[in-house]
């Protein structure tokens, strides 16, 4: 795998163990010699994550649609960015230039372009991995409903699998691999 799309809060969250599991995220994929490709902000664990693998000797791919340039701060820093016309245009060129795709910890756009990730691959529209970093359990309550889906038949069994789930990036990066 040579590059991974990560999906992520465009806020930092409550805690400060967020903010760290996006630097841990960021040194594990620069360490793995995997590029990153993410929305191309500077704000909240979308920042964080591109500046830690930045740090770390990595290369990112931004994406960001020209509305968002401002509110989302394009990062000026990136190996290459992006200006879309949309944000149908963002998720396309995102999900083209990656091999796989992670959400970390965030919040309605976060679910949908995993979301989306998931019903593609259950389409048998790409046959790339998805995975979910569940830091400190933010995600129990998700990959409990989605099991609670699955047992009342609406997802199927072989579907079930199609997110792969850990808490740390070193062990969700092997489960993608
Ligand atoms: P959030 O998880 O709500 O903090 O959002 C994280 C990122 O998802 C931000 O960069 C948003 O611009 C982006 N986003 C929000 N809604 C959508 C959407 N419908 N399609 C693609 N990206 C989105």
């Amino acid at each position: 795998m040579k590059s991974i799309a990560v999906y992520c809060g465009a806020n930092a969250g409550a805690d400060e163990v967020y903010a760290e599991a996006a630097r841990a995220m960021g040194r594990a994929l620069a360490d793995h010699g995997i590029r990153l490709v993410y929305g191309g902000g500077n704000v909240g664990l979308m920042g964080t994550i591109a500046d830690a693998v930045l740090a770390a000797g990595g290369q990112v791919t931004g994406v960001i649609p020209q509305q968002l340039v401002d509110r989302e701060l394009a990062h000026p820093g990136l190996t290459e960015l992006f200006v879309v016309r949309d944000m149908h245009e963002r998720k396309a060129l995102m999900a083209q230039r990656a091999d796989g795709f992670i959400a970390m910890p965030g919040g309605m756009g976060t679910l949908e372009e995993l979301f989306e990730m998931l019903t593609w691959s259950q389409l048998g529209i790409h046959s790339k991995p998805v995975g979910l970093l569940n830091v400190g359990g933010f995600y129990d309550q998700l990959v409990g409903f989605l099991g609670h889906a699955a047992h009342e038949g609406f997802i199927k069994p072989q579907h079930a699998g199609l997110m792969k789930v850990a808490a740390d990036p070193h062990t969700l990066i092997q489960l993608l691999q």
